[in-house]
């Protein structure tokens, strides 16, 4: 299965629980709009390079469509259509009014210098312009996307229809950016580990984590968990993976590797050893945090792993036969659209001050940010519970039904 057919065959999965009929299935399977474009820069060297981008709008029935831009070699078109439709069930399932939205642009950001990747959004930003704005489709950061490429998107965007901070969100402080954005993701994380470790009756200091992908929701999550107690006995990058059974350095890992993007191959301590990448997948453990890309836990991944409960930090971490597999052997799966919520709620808190030009504090968005991710919790735990479903299902359940309710409403 490709990621679009992933996606759908959870959305079937639910819909076919609450029976929504094919009329309004086959309304929530297609993605409203498709932008394909080729985005040419001029290289450092005076070469020109022609890249692909797309942006793909999902669902806008609950509000106007949100979320990432994506910069990686892999990202393409049913990638990208996956990652939007996820969106829809996201927004949905925190509740925060918003369709969903996903955008990408095929290319090795590590491959280019600082003013080809300015020169490259802001030309993809010109690509999209009229497809996008404050109450149409709000981009947010993604993989190897940040605050400054949201601010040249910003500045590129405004060039055009005037002075519009409320076009992207993850944006610096210094252009209406939010407080707490930047951990947002992690946090929300975190918020979903703790109460799910507490409705076990455990609770998050003490317990063990291992974390795979050491970037910005990687790296967060494994921060703050730390803080609440919690060992962190395993984490991961692209070029590593590093365990420590008492637990690891996690504040120094933070800022010693993730604050400044360096590779954990090079990370050395007392009683640290090497993984294989696939090993800290399997590591017996409380907690496993998925924090990297999509499609990492696999069949035989999941017929291995030890821990005792899964939360997708990422989009789209499991392969279905893997999810299958996990239910049967009652190992609870948090799945992306409820765990890593946190991001897209701190984005929606971001654009709602910037269109009222507003601020809050970051106590005020944390303490937000706790209610939103506890009663999105608490709502898919109240299905999980009443009709002995897997996390994931309920909370497909719970999106599928808001948006349903919305399409219904407004016509076809
Ligand atoms: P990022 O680019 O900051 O970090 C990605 C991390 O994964 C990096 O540390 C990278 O080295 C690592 N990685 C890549 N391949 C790996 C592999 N094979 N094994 C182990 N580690 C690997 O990206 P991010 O923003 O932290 O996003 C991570 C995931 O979370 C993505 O799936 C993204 O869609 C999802 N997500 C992000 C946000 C957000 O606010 N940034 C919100 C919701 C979901």
């Amino acid at each position: 299965m490709n990621a679009v057919e992933i996606t759908n065959h959870y959305i079937r999965q639910a819909s076919e629980l609450m029976g929504l009929g094919s009329r309004v299935e086959r309304l929530l399977l297609s993605p409203e709009a498709e932008h394909h474009v080729s985005v040419p820069i001029e290289l450092d060297n005076g070469d020109v390079a022609v890249f692909s981008g797309f942006r793909i709008q999902h669902n806008s029935a609950r509000g106007p469509m949100k979320e990432g831009l994506r910069f990686h070699p892999s990202v393409d078109a049913d990638d990208v259509r996956a990652l939007a439709s996820l969106m829809t069930w996201k927004t949905a399932v925190v509740n925060i009014p918003y369709g969903g939205a996903k955008g990408g642009i095929a290319c090795d950001p590590a491959a280019l210098s600082t003013g080809e990747l300015e020169r490259l959004t802001r030309k993809f930003t010109q690509r999209i312009g009229s497809e996008i704005g404050p109450q149409r489709d709000i981009p947010a950061p993604d993989v190897n996307t940040n605050a400054q490429v949201m601010a040249w998107m910003m500045d590129e965007y405004s060039r055009l229809h005037g002075y519009a901070p409320a076009v992207v969100t993850g944006k610096p402080l210094e252009l209406q950016g939010s407080e707490g954005r930047e951990a947002a993701t992690g946090r929300g994380v975190v918020h979903v580990i703790e109460q799910a470790l507490r409705d076990t009756g455990r609770s998050i200091a003490g317990a063990t984590i291992a974390v795979q992908g050491f970037g910005n929701v990687g790296a967060y999550a494994a921060l703050l968990a730390h803080h609440r107690g919690a060992r962190i006995v395993a984490v991961s990058d692209a070029s590593a993976a590093v365990m420590h059974a008492d637990g690891l350095d996690v504040p120094r890992l933070f800022t010693d590797f993730a604050v400044p993007r360096r590779a954990l191959a090079e990370y050395q301590d007392d009683g640290v050893v090497r993984l294989e990448h696939e090993e800290l997948l399997t590591e017996d453990v409380d907690v496993l945090v998925l924090a990297a890309l999509g499609e990492v836990l696999t069949e035989q991944v999941a017929k291995d792993l030890r821990a005792r409960m899964v939360v997708e930090a990422a989009n789209g971490p499991t392969v279905p036969e893997a999810d299958a597999i996990l239910a049967h052997r009652g190992i609870a799966v948090l799945p992306d659209i409820l765990a890593n919520a946190g991001g897209v709620t701190v984005s929606y808190f971001e654009w709602a001050q910037n269109i009222q030009s507003m601020r809050w504090t970051e106590e005020e968005v944390n303490r937000r940010l706790e209610q939103v991710m506890l009663d999105s919790y608490r709502t898919v735990r109240g299905l999980v519970e009443q009709r002995n479903l897997t996390w994931r299902t309920a909370a497909y359940i719970v999106g599928l039904g808001r948006v349903a309710k919305a399409t219904v409403l407004r016509g076809v």
